[in-house]
């Protein structure tokens, strides 16, 4: 059959498209080459819903971010994952730091009046309203930038929402094939080529991540340059260490060769502090190894802005890598039905809702016709309902419980109940792989990292996909991850 049209990518990029054009009577069909959606970018970054005062001016990424940005609270509502809109800190060191935020509050105004949209108040707060908003600060701190409008969410949760929700819609979803050649034919149709099959479809649109670059080639865009830079990241134990209220950024200090916002600290959705990332640049976009040099200057970064901070209460270390356009903005560009999305680094997390609407109106102009689908469901239920903090009797007596009651519990340290697991494996997109049941319901998100819930959740997996225990794979791909574990963070700066 020939496809309305072909999303090439099953990213937080890809899956807007998809979820957004799903309110259509169309017939979408997504190509991704790993063996679950949202394994790129998506799962690995900061997860913060970008402030546009720290988005540099008259760019698309700084109009993307207006829009998208203004779009979580209702996607949140509607799809049910967490957004929480705690609002950032950029902390400053000295007086002079103050010239930096003056910037960035002149930034954030004029993006947002350029996108016709009304700023919040940002203002710069010092001494007692600074340690009142956030008492753990590090006393080095003089002032900072507090921007109301950051929030946070779990990357990975938002992407998984957005694909289950187009797959409910009707939007066809083929993971494990990887899209290798790309032909025009006359009648503005194209043949999509993965290494197992051919494809066709009227229109198409590249939300390849860091494989956008080959595949807009393939189909006759100029060149883009993009560059590989990776971050690493510490993840500390949930509930753990101090207060920690808002998104802390610093101003970037002289001498600082990435001109970032510093090392990040924040607690997660989930009440994890996560600190990092830094910024290396690298050939290998698939390279998400961790070391203890890059950590170990994460954790003097992060203990710029919270002295208090203790890395022996890491639980993991992770990296992710941005594909960074040398020309600094988004590339988005369309041609005889192709729109090519490239070059979407931070925040392109932030901006996936809005670079959705951009591509709508690109395929309006390029023809598609676009009939309301009646049977659209724009609601989707959560797959975690509920954060359990059961005392130490009651959860030994619900890990023993059997299986397939409703008390049973697989995993110790989250508290994840057997159902949440069932639930998540039972909806519309395949689940076949640990990794992909930790993603959806925390199982082996917690301090043992999966070291108790692996083989109970590999024995679950294995009984759905009637297959035995040990051809249940962690991730699809076995080649092991080089990351520093967290027992070596802790033999580093235990005292
Ligand atoms: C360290 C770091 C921190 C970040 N922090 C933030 C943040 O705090 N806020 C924010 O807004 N943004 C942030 N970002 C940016 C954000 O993560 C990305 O912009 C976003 O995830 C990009 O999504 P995507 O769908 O374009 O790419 P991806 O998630 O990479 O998706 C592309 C998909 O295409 C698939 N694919 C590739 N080639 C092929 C092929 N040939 N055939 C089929 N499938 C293919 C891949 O497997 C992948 O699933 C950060 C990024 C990094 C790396």
């Amino acid at each position: 059959m020939t496809y309305d049209l072909i999303i090439i990518g099953a990213g937080v990029v890809g899956g807007a498209v998809a979820r957004r054009l799903s309110r259509y009577d169309l017939s979408i069909l997504c190509l991704e080459k790993e063996v679950d959606v949202c394994c790129g970018t998506s799962k690995a970054n900061t997860g913060i819903i970008h402030s546009p005062s720290l988005v540099p001016v008259r760019t698309l990424k700084a109009a993307m971010t207006v829009a998208g940005a203004s779009k979580f609270p209702r996607l949140s509502e509607e799809l049910g994952f967490d957004y929480q809109k705690t609002g950032a800190l950029v902390l400053g060191f000295s007086k002079d730091d103050e010239s930096v935020m003056e910037k960035y509050i002149a930034a954030g105004i004029e993006n947002y009046r350029s996108a016709g949209a009304e700023p919040p108040e940002y203002r710069i707060i010092r001494g007692g309203e600074l340690r009142r908003e956030e008492p753990s600060v590090n006393s080095r701190v003089v002032s900072a930038l507090y921007a109301p409008d950051a929030g946070r969410i779990i990357p990975y949760e938002y992407g998984i929402a957005l694909w289950e929700n187009a797959v409910e819609n009707g939007v066809r979803l083929e993971l494990g094939q990887c899209v290798s050649g790309l032909e025009a034919l006359d009648e503005d149709e194209w043949i999509v080529r993965t290494t197992e099959k051919e494809y066709r479809a009227r229109y198409v649109v590249n939300a390849a991540g860091h494989g956008s670059p080959a595949i807009g080639r393939a189909a006759g865009f100029p060149d883009c340059l993009i560059q590989r830079v990776k971050g690493q990241y510490l993840i500390l134990d949930r509930n753990k260490g101090p207060e920690i209220n808002h998104i802390l950024f610093q101003v970037p200090q002289a001498g600082q060769k990435n001109k970032g916002k510093g090392i990040l600290v924040t607690r997660t959705v989930y009440g994890n502090i996560m600190i990092g990332p830094d910024a290396r640049w690298q050939d290998d976009d698939t390279d998400t190894s961790t070391d203890t040099e890059a950590l170990r200057k994460v954790v003097e970064g992060a203990l710029a802005s919270v002295a208090e901070l203790n890395p022996v209460e890491c639980i993991k270390t992770f990296a992710g890598v941005r594909p960074k356009p040398e020309s600094g903005d988004f590339i988005i560009e369309s041609e005889r039905n192709f729109i090519n999305l490239c070059g979407i680094e931070s925040p392109g997390l932030t901006s996936s809702p809005a670079i959705a609407a951009d591509v709508e109106i690109r395929l309006a102009n390029m023809g598609m016709k676009f009939e309301a689908c009646e049977n659209y469901q724009p609601r989707r239920s959560p797959i975690v309902k509920q954060v359990l903090s059961l005392l130490p009797d009651e959860l030994k007596k619900r890990i023993d419980a059997d299986s397939g009651t409703e008390e049973r519990l697989i995993c110790r340290c989250e508290q994840v109940p057997e159902k949440r697991i069932l639930d998540a494996i039972s909806r519309g997109i395949p689940v076949t792989t640990i990794d992909g049941v930790k993603r959806r319901t925390r199982a082996g998100q917690g301090r043992c990292q999966g070291g108790f819930c692996g083989s109970r959740v590999r024995s679950l997996l294995a009984g759905k996909l009637g297959i035995p225990d040990d051809a249940v794979t962690q991730r699809g791909a076995e080649a092991p991850l080089d990351r520093v574990t967290a027992a070596e963070i802790r033999r580093l700066y235990k005292k």
